[in-house]
């Protein structure tokens, strides 16, 4: 999103870059040609994890991702426009906007009484209870934050289904926001996308 304050340990988490200092690392190490290659992609990877585990903040998206080695390790995926708005909690909600004074109350629009924010949107709010319960039977379970990483790495097909369930629901909010222009989004990809230039330890790991 436009603002982009997301923090830099989300941000990489979700792109699967490692952090600088720990690229950095991999490739000095790789240098000295006395170590195993794999072995010090697994040492950056658990180094990676550690921190995302350990250090502070980024609460909501650690919620969604409590398991950072699998969400990095899986071999398709990407979040692009869509997830990383559900991801960060950046984008068109009312308790981010808000604090930017975009928009002059953090409550939902649609429900009136609830906080506006991901957590409220995508997984209680009255007016896509529809919409969720179609998603439920689809996904064979009843998705909430705790079980939602587990659910999304379960298959592509379940990433498909996720990531237009919440690009549904961001485009019907996006006209409650028009004065708020957003970046066209590219089209959505499918699952079995690995988007160009990608260096993630996770995708050379598994390549
Ligand atoms: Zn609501």
């Amino acid at each position: 999103m436009a603002y982009r304050t997301a923090s830099a340990n989300c941000l990489e988490i979700l792109t699967g870059i490692p952090p600088t200092d720990l690229l950095m690392e991999e490739k000095f190490r790789r240098s000295l040609k006395n170590e195993n290659f794999v072995e010090i992609h697994d040492d950056i990877l658990n180094e990676w994890c550690d921190r995302w585990r350990n250090n502070p903040g980024d609460s909501w998206c650690k919620q969604l991702i409590p398991d950072p080695e699998s969400w990095l390790r899986r071999n398709y995926g990407y979040p692009y426009f869509w997830l990383t708005q559900l991801f960060t909690g950046h984008g068109i909600f009312g308790s981010y906007l808000f604090r930017f004074k975009k928009t002059d109350s953090n409550n939902c629009k649609l429900c009136i009484t609830e906080r506006d924010t991901p957590e409220h949107i995508f997984f209680s709010c009255s007016r896509f209870i529809n919409k969720k319960r179609m998603l439920d039977l689809e996904l064979d379970t009843t998705l909430t934050p705790k079980n939602f990483q587990t659910a999304i790495l379960k298959n592509p097909t379940n990433w498909n289904l996720i990531q237009k369930y919440v690009k549904d629901i961001l485009t019907t909010k996006s006209p409650l926001y028009q004065n708020q222009p957003l970046p066209n989004p590219p089209p959505p990809p499918s699952a079995e996308d690995i988007p160009d230039g990608n260096s993630g330890v996770s995708r050379e790991v598994n390549s």
